[in-house]
């Protein structure tokens, strides 16, 4: 491999260097080239690559990045049905969830970022970075040619998400992910495509199962597992005894927001910021990420402009993230019947409240939740004094025909 490392010129000298171009790279990128700073971001891969996949977000998403075009948001979902053994609840959202695709909304932010003066080159991965008295400098390697080079930098957004080698070679504590997996199916003639199901089956998750409709005559229909070698057969299994025929499969490993990690590096001025799901930017209790990378993104780019802490710019999102925290600790206690208790203590009024304080507005409202429905308070406390409760290793193994590794789905 060629390594053309000789000084960095002008040219190649920027305020900030982001790497990886999606959600959260590209809006950090687009609010700092706004505000006059110049911008340039690396993405290793070279766009025509994107599956096709859709993304359930909060109308919070319209609040940060205001309004879309028509191919990103592609449906809504205005009623969430919460299932556990014969218990169910319909929950009304107002305003609905909205369902987006993300090819779109990813050409939408890279058009968004390239008006503001973003510098996009893609097949360019980061390869190492170091702190220089002058700034930042950084390693690039055009995946086209196979040429490396060095750039230079004021400040260093990192966006990578869970598989960027830098990030995790930065951090002492090992960033913890876990298997999510969704088929696409075909929704039964009867069934209304404006109602997300989720059903709590405390025998093979300790978090839920999914259908969410993406369109009028298909959705997704998923679950977040526990072992990555298991987690398609799991889904396969449930998928066929709800009676759908999966036609296709998305999976990843999605990182799980830990409150100590750390996300920003300093030296002589310059930083290093980690946004999205490097940050691990992510509602642990649904797994959702979209909303809370663009948000941890915003307040990046602020901490950069203003010169502030980035601790403090993320204040706000990281309130709702330890509530998220918190209430997936208590609920990784919960057993199927703890499960069949909350859905029944849905009443009325929680599930007014619930309606219209969504998933990404959650921390303001607890005391609200509480007088709404004091019984949470004793099955939160019992859950306290529970331990926790991993599956049952005795469950059946997974049938090898469809037990894919969640990385090569
Ligand atoms: C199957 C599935 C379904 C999901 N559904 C939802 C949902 O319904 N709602 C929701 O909110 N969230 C959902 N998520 C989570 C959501 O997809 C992520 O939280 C979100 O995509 C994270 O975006 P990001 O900007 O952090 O970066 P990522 O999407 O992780 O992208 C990082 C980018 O950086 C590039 N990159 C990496 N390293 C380098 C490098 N060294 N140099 C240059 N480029 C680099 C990569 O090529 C990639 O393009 C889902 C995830 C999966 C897997």
């Amino acid at each position: 491999m060629e390594d053309k490392s000789e000084a960095i010129t002008s040219r190649d000298h920027f305020d900030v260097v982001v790497s990886g171009a999606s959600c959260a790279g590209l809006f950090a990128a687009e609010k700092l080239a706004k505000s006059g700073r110049k911008v340039v971001l690396f993405e290793r891969k070279s766009s025509p690559q994107e599956p096709q996949r859709t993304w359930i977000v909060t109308d919070r998403f319209h609040s940060i990045l205001g309004d879309s075009p028509s191919d990103v948001i592609v449906h809504e979902t205005g009623v969430m049905r919460v299932n556990a053994g014969d218990s169910s609840a319909s929950i009304i959202l107002q305003p609905p969830d909205l369902i987006v695709e993300r090819t779109a909304l990813l050409r939408h932010l890279t058009s968004r970022a390239i008006e503001a003066g973003v510098e996009i080159r893609e097949s360019s991965e980061v390869t190492d970075f170091s702190f220089e008295k002058d700034g930042v400098s950084l390693s690039i390697k055009d995946r086209s040619t196979d040429v490396s080079y060095k750039v230079g930098a004021c400040d260093l957004i990192l966006a990578g998400g869970t598989n960027c080698q830098i990030t995790k070679s930065l951090s002492d504590v090992p960033q913890k992910v876990i298997p999510i997996v969704q088929a696409v199916v075909n929704l039964p003639e009867d069934y209304d495509p404006t109602v997300t199901e989720v059903w709590f089956e405390r025998d093979s998750t300790t978090y839920f199962y999914w259908l969410i409709p993406d369109s009028p005559s298909t959705g997704v229909l998923g679950f977040v597992g526990e072992s990555p070698s298991r987690a398609r057969a799991e889904v396969h299994d449930f998928i066929r005894k709800k009676g759908f025929q999966p036609l296709s499969y998305q999976g990843a490993m999605i990182p799980l927001h830990q409150p100590l990690r750390r996300l920003e590096w300093r030296s002589s001025g310059s930083r290093v910021l980690l946004v999205g799901d490097a940050a691990a930017h992510v509602k642990v209790t649904t797994v959702g990420g979209v909303v809370s990378g663009l948000w941890g993104a915003e307040a990046a780019a602020r901490s950069i402009l203003r010169k502030t802490s980035y601790q403090r710019e993320l204040m706000s999102l990281n309130m709702e993230l330890y509530l998220h925290d918190f209430i997936r600790w208590s609920m990784d206690r919960f057993d199927q019947n703890m499960y069949e208790e909350l859905v029944c203590m849905m009443s009325d009024s929680l599930k007014g409240f619930l309606g219209r304080r969504n998933r990404d507005s959650m921390a303001g409202g607890i005391l609200e939740l509480i007088a709404r429905q004091p019984r949470v308070i004793p099955l939160g406390l019992r859950s306290i004094f529970m331990p926790y409760r991993g599956l049952d290793p005795s469950r059946p193994k997974e049938d090898s025909r469809i037990g894919k590794r969640v990385e090569e789905i």
